[in-house]
């Protein structure tokens, strides 16, 4: 069988979240493509891997491709890593992958830990249709038009941020998205001070804002899409007004609503209308 690139996800924090085929892949390769030889080195010495570490991050991937193409060529299996987790997600890899595919070499995954999927799966937000947003720029001006173009999308969106970021770029979210979209708040996943949350974007400013040691360590946002928090507005919306037509006319009805939710009093009138013929 000809040489194959494994792409080999390893762990977020906690070091069993390991798999056994990882380990018998990284044993078994000629050489481990690692983004940080220093780190994974810890990790192989974890496990008892003696195979050989060669760099391959973002500023000599290009170079460092073509020297693996060779090997692979010649026979030698590699395997890809990356610092922690899933390579090629907010990590390099993309191009020795891609250049692998162009040159007849099979890629195999040998999938594991991805703190995007980790958060995902545990704060409690629709999983059925995501995005994967990354970092957002950690330019004010940029971030806020990245954020802009999130705003109307109906699906979850999954966002990667630096410690010292993550006040700002929240208080940018609020401004954006209105305080109320609710988010999911996933800190140091696996770790000690695992913290998974889900709260609205100003509850999660004003959480992050009170205990600095929660704008420590690693976090990902994922941010609840427009149309579900826009359904339950409405949900709710109805809900208060259906009741208080029951006493209430229209106009009375739809005045108090507006006094009780900050909505304007036409936009309340309307939809009470809309209700009311709904119901004749
Ligand atoms: N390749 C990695 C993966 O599969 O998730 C991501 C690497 S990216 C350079 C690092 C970012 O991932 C961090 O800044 C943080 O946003 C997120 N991250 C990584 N590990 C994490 C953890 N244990 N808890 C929360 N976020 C984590």
């Amino acid at each position: 069988m000809s040489a194959q690139l494994f792409v080999v996800a390893t762990p977020i924090g906690h070091l069993d979240d390991m798999t056994y085929r990882a380990i018998d892949v990284l044993k078994s390769v000629a050489i481990i493509a690692a983004e940080d030889t220093r780190q994974s080195a810890l990790l192989m010495k974890h496990y008892n891997i003696a195979t050989p570490l060669t760099a391959c991050h973002d500023h000599n991937e290009s170079n460092k491709i073509d020297i693996l193409i060779e090997r692979l060529k010649k026979g030698d299996n590699i395997a890809l890593v990356s610092d922690a987790g899933t390579p090629l997600i907010s990590d390099p890899g993309f191009k020795l992958v891609r250049a692998a595919q162009e040159n007849g070499i099979r890629v195999t995954p040998v999938p594991g830990a991805c703190a995007a999927i980790a958060a995902l799966s545990s704060v409690g937000l629709p999983s059925d249709h995501f995005s994967f947003e990354g970092f957002l720029s950690s330019k004010q001006s940029q971030r806020l038009l990245q954020l802009e173009k999130l705003k109307a999308n109906t699906h979850t969106m999954i966002i990667y941020e630096a410690p010292h970021r993550i006040l700002d770029s929240v208080a940018d979210m609020v401004n954006v998205f209105g305080g109320d979209r609710q988010v999911g708040f996933a800190r140091e996943i696996t770790k000690t001070f695992e913290t998974i949350k889900k709260m609205s974007l100003a509850e999660l400013h004003a959480f992050i804002e009170s205990d600095r040691n929660q704008q420590k360590g690693e976090i990902v946002l994922v941010i609840a899409g427009a149309t579900e928090e826009k359904d339950l507005e409405q949900e709710a919306l109805d809900k208060l007004l259906l009741r208080l037509l029951q006493d209430l006319s229209v106009k009375a009805a739809s005045q108090l609503a507006a006094d009780l939710t900050g909505m304007k009093k036409k936009v309340a009138y309307q939809r009470a209308l809309e209700l009311t013929s709904a119901n004749d």
